[in-house]
């Protein structure tokens, strides 16, 4: 299956409503300028300094979204063009992005990441840090930064019940959280191996890699 048939086949059984972001780290221009002619405009990577390499030289009508975890010194250097930041997991990482972008006068959409995998490795924050973040006077004072929604991402296990679980209580911040923040309108779960069951959750933004790109070579 060439990259365009990957991409066709799953959008064709997406929901209207569900925003497909291409994962294209560690993959090269050329195959990210295939699912590009084949009309896909988000991408996602998961370190600035591919993402500001592939920004450079790829037409600037994509959208770049940063799905990995973020270093508050290397914020700067995607600032004047990233177009969604979706680990947002601090109130100092917050406070940069907000100081970052008011020097190139933009506003950044951006999404808390909420730890609701049972494992040790991933990121996040819980969801009475994020409902304190939400109502902090920083935020109020960060002109430059909106935040949109939440993402997370479920344990690595063939485990469909624990998954669904731990969607479905992302699902329960969100609709939580969106209560009071009238701006929510992105819940990012569901990856190549449960984008499905996300979207059955109640994702509205799934981040797709190897189903599109084929697998990763990390070396
Ligand atoms: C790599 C990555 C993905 C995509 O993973 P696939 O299993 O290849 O679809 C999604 N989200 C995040 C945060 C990632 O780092």
């Amino acid at each position: 299956m060439s990259i365009k048939n990957n991409l066709q086949s799953i959008k064709s059984t997406l929901p209207e409503d569900v925003t497909l972001v291409a994962v294209s780290k560690t993959k090269p221009v050329s195959e990210l300028m295939q699912a590009y002619d084949a009309g896909q405009r988000i991408f996602g990577e998961n370190k600035i300094q591919e993402m500001v390499e592939k920004h450079d030289v790829m037409p600037k009508d994509i959208k770049w979204h940063m799905i990995g975890h973020v270093q508050r010194n290397k914020v700067k250097y995607m600032a004047p063009f990233v177009s969604m930041i979706h680990a947002v997991d601090s109130i100092r990482l917050m406070e940069e992005i907000n100081k970052q972008a008011m020097k190139h006068n933009r506003v950044i959409d951006c999404l808390l990441q909420i730890k609701i995998a049972k494992e040790d490795s991933k990121f996040g924050m819980s969801k009475s840090d994020a409902q304190s973040l939400l109502n902090s006077k920083s935020y109020a004072e960060c002109t430059n930064v909106n935040i949109v929604g939440l993402m997370g991402m479920a344990t690595f296990t063939d485990n469909k019940d624990q998954i669904k679980s731990e969607f479905d209580y992302l699902k329960s911040c969100y609709d939580e959280l969106k209560s009071t923040n009238p701006i929510f309108n992105t819940l990012s779960m569901g990856m190549s191996g449960d984008y499905n069951l996300a979207i059955d959750c109640g994702s509205n933004m799934i981040r797709v890699g190897s189903s599109i790109f084929g697998s990763r070579n990390y070396n």
